[in-house]
């Protein structure tokens, strides 16, 4: 890459994270995950490391938070308020301290004593006593500035307004964390993506009365400008502060050395979801101030200073309870609600375990300690269990033979090919009397791919169905807008809105019709094929209801998995009234062929495997040229394409008719 574009690369990175920052710390409303926002960051240092001649004043080596809110009057710091160096194992830990002994041009084999602190996930505040009274209370801003909140700040109860020890020094900044407590979030988590966010965003009101209503915490754990300092090391101050009235962490300790930080580090990671509020990390000092003066600041953090990072993708927590989940095709996905752990910024409370097998092949229990991983979109899942943490009197977890919604029989069902169980095992209900399973398949059938009807998302689906207004699909054509309207958090535009997207949605095809019933097994592949081969709405009520369904196990792509199961879904009922009552209300248009290309009256069958190109692929083509696609051997059919290894059968059967076989390549000719 040559320099200029490699200085627009920088610009355009620095630019977004910029962005980044102006969201999370002033809007406390973040438009990343804290892992996507490291991950810029890591590339912008790299770079920086690599071409020395990139240099800017928003470097995030030279950068803390972000300029003070318009919104509050600015207010310097005495002494500037830095953000912190992380460390994320034992190597950073090893250079971290090879930096300060070549700092201090001290012995190569010197060893520390730190001041352990946790670091508490919430925003840092700096208050200023004068003669024992709090006289200003500033937030950390850009760590130079940073905005008044005095008031705000005064709302909290754990913030001592007046303290009248006689060795409080007579002007001093207390540094510490604001944070809210995990179960105080729950009344707060539609609002913030976060608790640091909801801590945040709830101290920086303009309205004191408004930060009031937030039971806001506060743990002190340093100082700023002091006038006269008569500590010898951090311990000590700590140790002052709780007696002078301030909180401390209860989880402060005196450590030395790097491996007896690691065994510390370890063990209060796996317990960290025991506390009720979200700690990212655990804060190293060089306990002693001598030290830490000579040491110094660096741009925007300590020398003397590190925090040493838990992990952003997996924690510990431990099982409430398992609940089972049904789902559309009836499959029984157990999910653990899990003691609220943060992972890398976002509150997890539920772990997917997959199915009965998963939880018999890792002996996942209820009350088990279990490490759990969430990374990027997966849904956060259970790695393994602690098994040192388990108590003696635990219980296997039995899996529910019966369905935890309707009642009916559960199976595994046997796979003749594998000649295995599956691991999923299902409510045998086929229809709308499973109502977790007739939940799942309206979703469904109003969902993007199906019907697509905006603004019956699924929490309004559910709140529907709670209210009776809809238990099937066709009761979405039945809807009395005057009673939505008089819900709450219903307007006369969004009822408008719904309005406009149900009769909209009454047209349809029939491919996404047939899609939209949620037919185990028919996805939108196979319901293109269905509706190909019926044509039309008339045909395929014709072929569901008449016993005719046998008929599709000779197209292409279709097999016996696919037949069983519509039979079974339309020997239901229910399931096949909902089909006939949604014909009588949508315009179901029928399968639209090409009707101008060189194949036009012509059809295809394919038999072997084709070389470059997918079955789907080459069917397309055919279907572009006008084509068309036929599913059994008839007298009718005018190409048989044979590619490897293909059925004999097919291929007998098309001699004998007198039909006319092409070799992939003859077809691809005959194609261009
Ligand atoms: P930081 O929060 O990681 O570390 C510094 C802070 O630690 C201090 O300001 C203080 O508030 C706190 N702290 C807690 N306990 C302490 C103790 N005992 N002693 C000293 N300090 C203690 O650093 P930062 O620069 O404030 O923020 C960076 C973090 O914010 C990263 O985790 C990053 O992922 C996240 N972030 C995310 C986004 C996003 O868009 N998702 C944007 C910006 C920042």
């Amino acid at each position: 890459m040559d320099k200029n574009k490699i200085k627009e690369e920088y610009k355009k990175k620095l630019k977004l994270l910029i962005k980044y920052n102006k969201f999370y710390f002033e809007k406390n409303s973040p438009l990343v995950e804290d892992n996507e926002y490291d991950k810029l960051k890591e590339y912008i240092l790299f770079l920086e490391e690599k071409y020395i001649f990139l240099k800017s004043k928003f470097s995030p080596k030279k950068q803390v938070g972000f300029k003070p809110s318009k919104n509050f009057i600015k207010s310097k710091h005495r002494i500037k308020m830095l953000s912190l160096s992380n460390a994320f194992n034992k190597e950073d830990l090893i250079n971290f301290e090879k930096k300060i002994i070549n700092f201090l041009n001290l012995e190569s084999k010197k060893s520390f004593s730190y001041s352990v602190e946790p670091k508490i996930d919430g925003i840092s505040a700096s208050l200023t006593y004068k003669d024992g009274k709090l006289v200003s209370g500033l937030s950390r801003g850009d760590g130079n500035e940073g905005e008044l909140i005095t008031e705000n700040l005064k709302t909290i109860s754990d913030i001592p307004k007046v303290i009248k020890s006689k060795n409080f020094p007579a002007d001093i900044d207390i540094r510490g964390e604001v944070f809210i407590t995990n179960s105080d979030f729950e009344n707060l988590k539609d609002k913030f993506a976060n608790p640091r966010n909801a801590a945040s965003g709830s101290l920086r009101q303009k309205n004191s009365e408004e930060t009031k209503k937030i039971p806001l915490r506060f743990i002190a754990y340093t100082f700023g400008y002091i006038d006269n300092l008569n500590f010898e090391d951090q311990s000590e101050f700590l140790h002052s502060l709780k007696e002078w009235g301030f909180k401390i962490s209860q989880f402060n300790k005196v450590i030395s050395g790097i491996d007896n930080l690691l065994i510390n580090h370890e063990n209060f990671e796996n317990q960290r979801y025991d506390l009720d509020y979200d700690i990212d990390g655990l804060v190293y000092k060089i306990n002693n101030f001598n030290l830490q003066k000579r040491l110094g600041f660096a741009a925007n953090s300590p020398r003397w200073a590190i925090a040493h990072k838990f992990s952003s993708v997996s924690s510990f927590s431990k099982i409430i309870k398992i609940d089972i989940q049904v789902g559309r095709t009836g499959a029984l996905t157990p999910v653990a609600k899990v003691k609220p752990v943060n992972i890398g910024g976002v509150v997890v409370s539920n772990a997917t375990l997959h199915n009965e097998d998963e939880i018999t092949r890792k002996d996942i229990r209820v009350g088990d300690t279990v490490k759990i991983e969430r990374a990027g979109d997966v849904i956060p899942h259970v790695l393994e269990v602690d098994l040192k943490k388990r108590k003696k009197n635990s219980n296997k977890f039995i899996f529910p033979k019966k369905c935890p919604s309707c009642g009916s029989k559960t199976e595994k069902e046997y796979n003749q090919i594998t000649k295995k169980y599956d691991a999923v095992r299902r409510c045998s209900n086929e229809g709308f009397d499973c109502e977790k399973i007739a939940i799942e398949k309206i979703k469904h059938f109003i969902s993007k791919d199906a019907l697509n009807i905006d603004g019956l998302g699924k929490k309004v689906v559910e709140r529907l169905w709670e209210l009776n207004f809809i238990k099937f699909p066709q009761d979405v054509y039945k809807l009395d807008y005057k009673k939505i309207s008089k819900l709450e958090g219903w307007g006369e535009q969004s009822v408008s809105n719904l309005k406009f997207s149900i009769e909209k949605s009454k047209e349809v095809n029939l491919e996404k019709f047939i899609f939209s019933l949620g037919i185990r097994h028919i996805g939108m592949e196979n319901a293109k094929i269905i509706a190909d081969f019926s044509k039309n709405i008339k045909n395929f009520l014709d072929i569901v209801s008449e016993d005719k369904l046998i008929d599709l196990i000779n197209i292409d792509g279709i097999g016996e998995t696919q037949v069983k199961s519509l039979e079974k879904f339309f020997k239901n009922k229910i399931n096949l009234k909902v089909v006939k009552d949604l014909n009588e209300i949508l315009l179901i248009k029928s399968r639209q062929t090409n009707q101008k290309g060189k194949f036009k009256n012509k059809s295809f069958m394919f038999t072997g495997k084709l070389k470059d190109i997918s079955r789907a692929e080459a069917k397309s083509l055919i279907e572009q040229n006008a084509g068309s696609i036929a599913s059994t051997v008839t007298k009718k059919l005018d190409f048989l394409v044979i590619g490897e290894k293909p059925t004999n059968r097919k291929i007998d059967q098309a001699k004998n008719f007198g039909i006319k076989i092409l070799t992939q390549k003859e077809w691809s000719e005959l194609l261009n």
